[in-house]
């Protein structure tokens, strides 16, 4: 039998990192086992769907390089195959039409509470006469669908994450709406109707629906189908502990895109937010993990959001990446701060650039604020660098620096150490004493990338020079 796993968001929002984190268990499944790997957009919430939120998920999974095999499937395009499962339960007496108003419900519910009892439909309308069918025809109130269910019903299942689970049918609220009056099937059913269309093996799925596999595995008996194999995997918490929300902050994945994380790096994170792996080694990149990704090792506890992880993980695949290919991604930011235009991007002063700032990036966007100095004609300079710069002997240092500087255009690593190293015993002083206000002289900051290489890179752009002079012309 072959493997076939799905994903099926809602597209009532952007691509949450709960979704992508399923999608990509489910996407490590299928290449596992060498199956298909399917999306399924559940649009059947017609108020809350739009057009904007499918845009996102289709393009976030891409991002992420989550490719799937078939699909994207539209619930909407498929009321058909849904009438047809519906009409299929009626004909065998297994769902019925329930006329309760909404009021009716309600005091039925605020009895239970009253008498302390978990809210439930009591089944009222289960065994209607005709005549009461008629009457309430005639009064004009309108009819769901409800699927019977057992209160007497054991349902277990073997779930690859959490062992065997076991309901009884009287905790699943009672007979179940599988359809609104007005025609429209609700989840439920048409999650089973679609996972037996598609010949679905293996759920794997939020634990957020544990509650809802049991009613699904008796809608799979009534339709006569073969129940997959259901996995949930844990949540995803916030730092509190709590299960992880808007309120803490960004939770898409469009929201990580955009503050310059990189795919593989968010992909080795939501691996590690929920699956251990089979040595203490923390990064993975994905064609790396399918050989070795089993269900087994999928971990039943909740998995606590971990920004300081990410960014680490980032760093790292940040600062191991080829620089021509760091260049490609860093470019556009570049020129959206306006430091290049198009005409640059062959310049090789760029990939110089990014060799010294590599290991000091974090986010992509790092790139735009650690790189600013050698960008502009005159960086702002820090009041901390202005008091460093205050000092009387400095003018002689940066003097002495236009002198190397403007003899050697082609000033290299090396000669500038050299020439600084000569200017350092030329004057009997501490080594610091010269370099700190070069730095701040030059770079506008007393910290920052290595001074020797800046010192090159900005006297290669003609920028060193003129930065000492309006240091010593007083900041003019
Ligand atoms: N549409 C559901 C959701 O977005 C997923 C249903 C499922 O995986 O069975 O949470």
């Amino acid at each position: 039998m072959s493997v076939r796993v799905r994903i099926a968001p809602s597209p009532t929002g952007n691509l949450h990192i709960g979704t992508a984190r399923t999608a990509l268990f489910n996407w490590l499944f299928a290449r596992h086992h060498g199956g298909q790997f399917i999306l399924r957009i559940e649009d059947t919430d017609l108020e809350r769907s739009k057009p904007e939120y499918v845009e996102n998920i289709l393009s976030g999974l891409k991002w992420l390089g989550l490719d799937w095999d078939e699909g994207p499937f539209f619930q909407t395009d498929r009321m058909a195959l849904y009438q047809s499962g519906i009409q299929k339960l009626i004909d065998k007496g297994l769902v019925y039409r329930s006329y309760e108003t909404a009021e009716e419900l309600e005091a039925m519910r605020e009895l239970q509470k009253a008498q302390k009892i978990a809210p439930r439909y009591d089944n009222r309308h289960r065994h209607l006469t005709k005549e009461e069918e008629e009457r309430f025809i005639a009064e004009g109130r309108q009819a769901v669908l409800r699927f019977k269910i057992d209160d007497e019903r054991e349902i277990k299942w073997q779930d690859m994450v959490r062992g065997e689970v076991v309901w009884q049918g009287k905790d699943l609220g009672g007979d179940m709406v599988i359809a609104r009056a007005s025609g429209q099937p609700l989840y439920n059913f048409v999650v089973v109707m679609d996972d037996i269309d598609m010949k679905i093996t293996h759920v794997i799925r939020g634990e957020d629906h544990i509650g809802n596999t049991p009613k699904q595995i008796l809608l799979y008996e009534a339709l006569g189908a073969a129940v997959p194999q259901f996995g949930h995997t844990p949540l995803i918490l916030n730092q509190a502990g709590a299960k992880l929300s808007k309120r803490d902050g960004a939770t898409s994945v469009d929201d990580y895109r955009a503050m310059g994380y990189l795919p593989e790096a968010f992909n080795n994170y939501m691996l590690l937010l929920g699956w251990s792996p089979p040595d203490t080694r923390e990064l993975y990149r994905l064609e790396e993990v399918i050989p070795l990704f089993d269900s087994d090792r999928i971990n039943k506890a909740g998995a606590r959001f971990d920004r300081d992880k990410l960014n680490w993980i980032n760093s790292q695949y940040l600062h191991s990446m080829a620089t021509d290919a760091l260049l490609e991604l860093v470019f556009p930011l570049w020129q959206k701060a306006g430091y290049v235009t198009e005409t640059d991007r062959s310049d090789p002063w760029l990939l110089a650039v990014l060799e010294l700032i590599k290991t000091s990036l974090t986010l992509l966007q790092d790139a735009v604020t650690i790189s600013g100095y050698l960008f502009q004609d005159i960086p702002d300079y820090t009041e901390e660098a202005k008091s460093v710069l205050a000092n009387d002997k400095v003018s002689l240092f940066l003097q002495q620096m236009i002198a190397i500087l403007s003899d050697c255009q082609d000033l290299d690593e090396a000669q500038a150490k050299a020439a600084i190293e000569q200017m350092i015993k030329d004057q009997g002083v501490k080594k610091g004493v010269v370099m700190k206000p070069l730095r701040c002289a030059l770079t506008g900051d007393v910290h920052g990338p290595d001074l020797m290489t800046s010192l090159v890179l900005l006297h290669q752009k003609n920028k060193a020079i003129p930065r000492l002079n309006y240091v010593l012309n007083g900041f003019k």
